[in-house]
């Protein structure tokens, strides 16, 4: 999977996206990566997902975009 950040603006800003953190599409200015992680519910965020029984999925597509 291919993702093309110039399709996608930043969800915070509306600048151009630089990144996929947090299953949000940012730029790179730090302040809406911090945001991307608050709204994802934090460090511990995919961990209560599971608790929950939930599916952790965006961290699967996370680490596809890093590649
Ligand atoms: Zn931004």
């Amino acid at each position: 999977m291919v993702i093309n950040f110039e399709d996608y603006p930043c969800q915070f800003c509306g600048k151009p996206s630089k990144n996929f953190v947090f299953a949000a599409f940012v730029c790179d200015d730090e302040t809406c990566i911090e945001k991307a992680r608050v709204e994802r519910g934090g460090p511990g965020g995919h961990m209560k997902r599971k608790a929950e029984g939930k599916p952790i999925l965006p961290d699967d597509m996370l680490g596809e975009s890093r590649k």
